[in-house]
């Protein structure tokens, strides 16, 4: 079975997508990190984020033992992210890493934002998170404080702002849900809440009802 959870910036979809994994037993990739990764590399460089070439080397040359890296937590690679990941070859050249994935035994859980309708458009189930900005800038802001790092709450939103924008608006593969995709709006559940509804969303799948 293949779970696609896609979402806006800081919504919440990667600690879901881990939560789901372990429950199910399946493998699970946070494929944010992929672009980050490439992102980083491209920073790393001193390379610009809109070289193209470099960017599509970068993707090709991607080495998941270095997922792990903090770096590629911050909203500094974050940024730079959505910039690479709105070149059509980055996105391209990073297709059947992600797919291959997927086809694995015994089953996976992918997030991102062009899952269900790019990536892996015949998942099982298809999951669209949505939280209120105000609230993932408030989560995010915490995220950060708790890992030491300086953090404004206001530039936190401004920027998730306008990752939205670019992340909706991109002509490849833009933040959308798919028409098959189950909302979960997380806005006012904790991770708890919106883990029971996933897996609630999960399991009507399987008995065969589309709804919950
Ligand atoms: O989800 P995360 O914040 O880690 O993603 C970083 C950026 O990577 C996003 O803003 C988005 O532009 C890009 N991304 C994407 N497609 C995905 C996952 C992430 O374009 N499947």
């Amino acid at each position: 079975m293949i779970i696609a959870i896609d979402g806006p910036a800081a919504s919440g979809k990667g600690t879901l997508g881990k939560r789901l994994a372990h429950h199910y037993g399946f493998r699970h990739l946070d494929t944010g990190v992929i672009y980050r990764a490439v992102a980083q590399a491209l920073l790393e460089a001193g390379a610009d984020l809109s070289d193209e070439v470099r960017a599509v080397a970068a993707a090709m040359e991607l080495d998941p033992e270095k997922f792990g890296n903090p770096v590629l937590k911050t909203q500094k690679v974050g940024d730079a992210a959505s910039v690479v990941s709105a070149i059509p070859k980055v996105r391209e050249a990073l297709i059947s890493f992600q797919r291959q994935f997927a086809a694995d035994p015994p089953g996976a859980v992918l997030d991102g934002r062009d899952i269900g309708t790019v990536i892996c458009p015949n998942a099982e189930v298809k999951i669209f998170v949505v939280a209120d900005p105000h609230v993932r800038a408030r989560r995010r802001t915490l995220e950060a404080l708790a890992r030491g790092e300086i953090a404004d709450e206001a530039a936190v939103l401004a920027d998730i702002l306008k990752r939205d924008e670019r992340d909706k608006n991109r002509a490849t593969a833009p933040l959308i849900a798919a028409p098959d995709a189950v909302l979960l709006d997380n806005s006012h559940l904790d991770i708890e809440g919106g883990v029971r509804v996933a897996i609630d969303i999960v399991e009507a799948v399987r008995a065969g009802r589309s709804r919950v």
